[in-house]
């Protein structure tokens, strides 16, 4: 279940936001997965995927800020928002004052965004730079959070950065939303093939314990099906049958408005009874997030 200490109703759970300031790739979200104050490093100001998901709520409409990436910004604006979270001034924005208590305590730093973090060419340099902030601001209990869709799991430079979170609380939460290649392209829309991601996941869960989540949706009224929810569920054992080591299972559903208007949530009850059967038939703990 999930952590009842954060009511989904917070408007800083329910904004997501991240625009934040005049900050450009740095932002602050209060966040039920991370149970409190999360900051986050938009790796991806140009909005570039290699996934197109239905739920996706990118706002690709409006042109980016910025297409580049600039590090020496990443690490002073991340500076800047570790020592606004420590001195309490953040607890006084307006959309963070229902959470105030939980903004002091940075629960993790993580590359998430508007985009995949793992399609830059330098990620392991961005881990570095989370790396130094957090050992400079002795924020020994502070995880290092990859969000990512598994595409770009194999690249040099992400198996580099994993193996410097690794050495610094580092977790890994991977996006798995189907069971089989064509639900993959009705849901995550990729021209990246389904067995890459499997063999992505299995990869890096073979070299530490990774988070997989999966979000569940209705597409045209219609809920995931039981055929693709098993198969779904045999991909998770075959990862943890291949030597793959899944910690748990986060499903989830649409929070927020998405913009493609025939792809819906799932009832709290419906959400419920997927993590039920993914359960049963995998053995793994399941933790439902709505
Ligand atoms: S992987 Fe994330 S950013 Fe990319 S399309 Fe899907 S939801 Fe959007």
């Amino acid at each position: 279940m999930s952590d009842p200490a954060i009511p989904v109703h917070w408007q800083s759970v329910r904004d997501h936001s991240r625009s934040f300031w005049d900050f450009t790739y740095v932002y602050p979200v209060v966040s039920r997965r991370s149970r409190g104050l999360s900051i986050g490093i938009n790796l991806n100001p140009d909005k570039v995927c290699n996934f197109d998901c239905v739920y996706c709520e990118v706002d690709r409409l409006t042109p980016p800020r910025t297409r580049t990436l600039n590090l020496l910004q990443v690490r002073a604006e991340l500076a800047s928002m570790i020592r606004l979270a420590q001195s309490g001034e953040l607890g006084h924005d307006p959309k963070f004052i229902e959470a105030a208590p939980l903004t002091r305590i940075i629960r993790d730093i993580a590359f998430s965004g508007d985009g995949e973090p793992t399609m830059v060419p330098n990620f392991d340099e961005c881990v570095q730079v989370a790396v130094d902030l957090k050992t400079s601001h002795q924020l020994s209990d502070t995880r290092i959070v990859l969000i990512t869709d598994a595409a770009g799991l194999d690249k040099a430079s992400v198996r580099r950065g994993l193996a410097l979170m690794d050495a610094h609380q580092g977790d890994i939460w991977a996006k798995l939303d189907a069971g089989t290649e064509d639900y993959f392209r009705q849901v995550n829309r990729s021209h990246i093939r389904f067995d890459r991601i499997l063999s992505n996941l299995l990869l890096t869960a073979r070299e530490r314990p990774i988070v997989i989540q999966s979000l569940f949706l209705r597409i045209h009224g219609e809920p995931i099906s039981d055929i693709e929810l098993g198969a779904y569920c045999d991909r998770l054992n075959e990862l943890t049958a291949g030597g793959g080591r899944i910690r748990e299972v986060h499903a989830y559903t649409i929070a927020r408005p998405t913009p493609e208007p025939w792809a819906t949530r799932l009832s709290r009850e419906e959400l419920e009874a997927r993590a039920l059967v993914i359960r049963q038939r995998t053995g793994l703990k399941v933790e439902v997030f709505e």
